[in-house]
Formats: structure tokens, C-alpha cells, sequence
């Protein structure tokens, strides 16, 4: 539990420091705690490409700002259709001279120690992808950077046990991969991308999000310092050009995006009539459904969790929660009473529950779709706490009384958002969970192990999460059904995404 001040104490006049904008109920004033780990940031990031920071060809940069503050961090490379030449020319060299031939127990030893420079770092990245992207220092912090050294251990694994990915086949890489990646998570998406395709022996040009390239380009210096061999990976930023150039590219053999489905359906549709394998991580819109047997106070932390948790820029977000009758009025009641204490505000203080939304874009698009919900005649509560006046912040919001026609039932809103809606039998439930365009994920929370069998087998989900939510390993496969997207990431299923059975 973090110390508790009185609020009388004024404790930032005590230390000097500026009042905090935080307040828990009207109760108390919590002590900043900010991190003082220094990010190391550069002035300026250039292009990573064949195991050098290069400038772009066009001499252009654009600014990485704090969503918390508005402030510039620092500069980024802006890539041109050049500099993509360049960086696929060196990942084809790379994978026809040293990756694509090195045995894979050789390539293991990279990726171990990729993952345990990584461990070394860990809070210089944390608080580096917490400036860059605005989530909650304990969420970078507990969940990105381990996890993403968990998935370059785990990978690094197997990458000398590839004759068992698929037993009774052989395996062989791809050759070269493209791969675009969003701004949710931005050191762990580059993670899931690069392990796996990296383990079979493929070689990688990946472009980061625009607003969150840092950590992207400080895993670039992992990989100098762990001697990964020049043009295996290539980093290209900048913008949603940028993208569609590593997409496009006559060169890889195989591109991977997560993203939104507009974006998805855009490249599928210029790779159409091509022979590109294509992996594709879209949008979600997942249903937690809570049953009346439900432990309630665990299934309302499920439920916070699940959607409060990174702002809500969680492509598995439960941005719908699905509560049966006889319990929905307390199940409000708990949810409501939960949102009046989450701390939302600066997300470099380690008590921080809510940090800042992305970008300003994405902010606007929260808040149309949440006046969408009021005009639509949902009924809204929102947490009560002080935003900061300078950032980019949202407060947690609560929508009842929704109907399955409301576009906030229906549209992925990738922010701090959860619309109720309610039902009455285990039909009615599938049902509406399964009445979407998307199929990421789904949570149950029942005492009855028989339902919770039925429900994942019924749901039309990749990840069906029991008394649960939001849990990741990366031996589990992560994916989606319709518009989620397809293909797998994770466990076996991801490694058969990134080789040619033989
Ligand atoms: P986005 O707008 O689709 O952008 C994703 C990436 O694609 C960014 O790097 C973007 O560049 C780039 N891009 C934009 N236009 C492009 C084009 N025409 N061709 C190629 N690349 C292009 O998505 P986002 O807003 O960053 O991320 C949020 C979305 O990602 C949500 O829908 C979320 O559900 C989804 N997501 C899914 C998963 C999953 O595993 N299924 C995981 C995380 C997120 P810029 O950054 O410069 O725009
Ligand atoms: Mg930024």
C-alpha cells in the first residue's frame, strides 16, 4: 500500500516541491513518488539499419513528446522510401550471409543475450517507455519490460529445438520480414514481433509508432552491445507512410502488423493478389462477463483491471462488461465506489493507476465516442478525480443502461471507457458477447467450473480468460477471430507463423 498523508500535513510544502495534483477521495494527499532512474535519452535517434544509427537520406526529424506534460523529449529519424531500400538491402544481405545460415543454437545465444541486456536496463526502460507513451510506471515497469525480456528467454529457447515446432516436419526461415507495430506497447510489440522471427532465422525491418519510438531505438543499442550481426534487425520511424512502405516492399517474404483493423484491412487489401505471408493483430472489443455465483470483489478488480489498466490501450481491453441481472445494481454499486478512489494523473509516480492517453489524436477520439454515449442516451458516471492541467488525461468513465446499437457497444474506443450492458441466461450472454465485428478476447467470472467450459468454447475469441483477465505468457498463443485479425503470436502456434514447413 503506498504511505498515506494526512491531508492537513501539506506534505509538497514540506518537501519543497510542487502540491500534487493527486487526491485520494477527498481524504488524503499521497507523497509524490516520482522515479529517479535516469532514461538516458539521446537529443536525437537516428535510423537503426545494418547494425548502425544512420541520419535518414532526408535529413528530416520529428518530435517524441510526453503525453504528461506535452513536453519534447527528443528528435526521430524521419524514414523515406531511401532509407526503407536500404534497410531491407541490408536485412536480405544479413539473412543470406549470417542469420538465415547460423544454426539455430547459435542464434539462441544472441537472444539470450539480448533478453539478459535487457534485464540489466530494465528501469532505464521502464521510465524511458513511461515518458514516451504515458502509462503508469508500475505497468512499464512490472509488466512491459519483464515481459518483454520473457519473450527474447523464451524464444532463445527454442531456437535450437526448432525440429520440434512441428514434429514430423522440418522447419526452415522465411527469409526477410516486415513489420509494423502500434503505440500501445511499445517495447513488448517489438518483442513478440522480433523473438519469434528471429529464433527461426529470419531477419526483420520493423517500424515502431510514431509517438513511441524510444524504446525501439534503445533495444537498436541492446542489440550493438549483444554483437547481433549487422542488418538482422532494421529500424525504420516515422509515420503511417513509413509503414505502408515496409508493407509494400517488393522485398519481404512476409509481413506482420498489429494495429487497428482500418489500418489491417488497408494492407491487406494493397497485398492482395501477392504471395506475402501475412500475419495481422487488429482491434478488439472483448465482453468480461460476470455471472450472479461470481466472487463479485474479485471480478470487480478483474474488471478494472481489464479496462482501466494502460488507460484502456489494451487491444484485449473489456471495454464491455456483460453483468447478469440479479447482480448488475451491485456490481455498479462496486465499480462505482473503485473508480472513486483509481489515482489518475502523472504517470512517472509509482501510485499512479491511470496515467496519460497516448496522443492528443487519440484523446479526441475518446472523447467523441463518449459524447456519442450521452447523446445516445447511455447513462454516464466518471471518476471523480483532479486530471492535470497539462497532459493528455481522461478520466475513468462508466457507462449503464447501454444497448447493443450504442457505438459505444460497439466500436473499439481505446481509452478508459466501460460500457454495461446487462442479460439473463448463459445463451443471452454468448450471444451478446459474440454480436460484434471483433474476437481478441473475453473474461467469465462464475463459481461453476462446467460454465466456464462452455463459455470458452462458445465464445468466438482467441483468449478466453476464467475468474480472470489480462494475463500473458509467451508460451500461450495471442490472437484473433474475424476482424481481430489471424495468425498467432506466442507459444508454438507464433513460431509456425515465421517458417516454411519442409
Ligand atoms: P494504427 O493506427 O493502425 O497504427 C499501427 C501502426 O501502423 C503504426 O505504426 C502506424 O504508424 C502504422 N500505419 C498507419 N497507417 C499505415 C498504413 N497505411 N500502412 C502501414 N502502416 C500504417 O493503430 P494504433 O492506433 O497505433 O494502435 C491501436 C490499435 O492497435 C487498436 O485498434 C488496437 O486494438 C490494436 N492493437 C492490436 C493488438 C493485437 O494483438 N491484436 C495489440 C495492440 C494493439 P503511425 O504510428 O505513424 O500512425
Ligand atoms: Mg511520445
Amino acid at each position: 500500500m503506498p504511505t498515506l498523508t494526512a491531508v492537513k500535513k501539506k506534505p509538497a510544502a514540506r518537501l519543497g516541491r510542487p502540491a500534487p495534483e493527486l487526491i485520494f477521495g477527498d481524504l488524503w494527499v499521497f507523497d509524490p513518488a516520482p522515479e529517479t532512474a535516469d532514461p538516458k535519452l539521446k537529443s536525437r535517434y537516428e535510423l537503426f539499419i545494418d547494425g548502425q544509427f544512420v541520419p535518414p537520406k532526408s535529413g528530416k526529424y520529428f518530435d517524441s513528446i510526453n503525453p504528461a506534460n506535452e513536453r519534447k523529449l527528443t528528435a526521430i529519424a524521419l524514414a523515406g522510401p531511401v532509407d526503407v531500400d536500404l534497410a531491407y538491402a541490408a536485412a536480405q544481405r544479413a539473412y543470406n550471409t549470417t542469420w538465415g545460415k547460423m544454426p539455430g543454437r547459435e542464434r539462441a545465444k544472441y537472444l539470450y543475450r539480448v533478453a539478459r541486456l535487457l534485464q540489466d536496463r530494465a528501469r532505464e526502460f521502464a521510465v524511458a517507455e513511461t515518458l514516451d507513451g504515458g502509462k503508469p510506471i508500475k505497468e512499464s515497469r512490472d509488466f512491459d519490460v519483464p515481459m518483454a525480456a520473457a519473450h527474447f528467454f523464451y524464444h532463445a529457447g527454442w531456437a535450437d529445438k526448432l525440429d520440434y515446432v512441428a514434429p514430423g516436419r522440418r522447419v526452415t526461415p522465411l527469409g526477410v520480414v516486415g513489420q509494423v507495430i502500434p503505440w500501445n506497447f511499445p517495447l513488448l510489440m517489438c518483442a513478440w514481433k522480433l523473438a519469434p522471427a528471429l529464433a527461426m532465422g529470419n531477419t526483420v525491418v520493423l517500424k515502431p509508432a510514431e509517438t513511441t519510438s524510444i524504446t525501439a531505438l534503445k533495444l537498436a543499442e541492446i542489440f550493438q552491445d549483444a554483437g547481433l550481426p549487422p542488418g538482422v534487425v532494421n529500424f525504420v520511424t516515422g509515420a503511417g507512410e513509413v509503414g505502408a512502405a515496409v508493407m509494400n516492399h517488393p522485398t519481404p517474404v512476409k509481413v506482420a502488423f498489429t494495429g487497428s483493423t482500418e489500418v489491417g484491412k488497408i494492407i491487406m487489401r494493397s497485398l492482395a493478389g501477392s504471395d506475402k505471408k501475412m500475419t495481422m493483430e487488429l482491434g478488439g472489443k472483448a465482453a468480461n462477463i460476470v455471472f450472479d455465483d461470481a466472487p463479485l470483489d474479485q471480478a470487480v478488480e478483474g474488471i478494472v483491471n481489464g479496462i482501466f489498466f494502460n488507460q484502456g490501450h489494451v487491444c484485449c481491453a473489456g471495454s464491455r462488461l456483460l453483468v447478469q441481472e440479479g447482480v448488475a445494481d451491485a456490481v455498479l454499486a462496486k465499480l462505482k465506489n473503485r473508480l472513486r478512489v483509481l489515482r489518475v494523473g502523472d504517470p512517472i509516480d509509482k501510485n499512479t493507476d491511470v496515467g496519460a492517453i497516448n496522443s492528443r489524436e487519440q484523446l479526441e477520439k475518446i472523447r467523441e465516442l463518449v459524447d456519442a454515449g450521452v447523446k445516445e442516451g447511455a447513462e454516464m458516471f466518471q471518476a471523480p478525480c483532479r486530471l492535470p492541467t497539462k497532459g493528455f488525461y481522461f478520466r475513468p468513465t462508466l457507462f449503464s443502461g447501454v444497448s447493443m446499437s450504442h457505438r459505444i457497444a460497439r466500436e473499439e474506443i481505446f481509452g478508459p471507457v466501460l460500457s454495461i450492458l446487462t442479460f439473463r441466461t448463459v445463451d443471452e450472454a454468448i450471444e451478446k458477447a459474440n454480436n460484434t465485428a471483433y474476437g481478441l478476447s473475453a473474461g467469465v467470472w462464475t463459481d461453476k467450473g462446467s460454465r466456464i467450459l462452455k463459455m470458452s468454447t462458445e465464445l468466438k475469441a482467441g483468449v478466453v480468460w476464467a475468474n480472470t483477465y489480462n494475463k500473458f505468457d509467451p508460451t500461450s498463443p495471442f490472437g484473433g477471430y474475424k476482424e481481430s485479425g489471424f495468425g498467432r503470436e506466442g507459444g508454438r502456434q507464433g513460431l509456425l507463423d515465421y517458417c516454411k514447413l519442409v
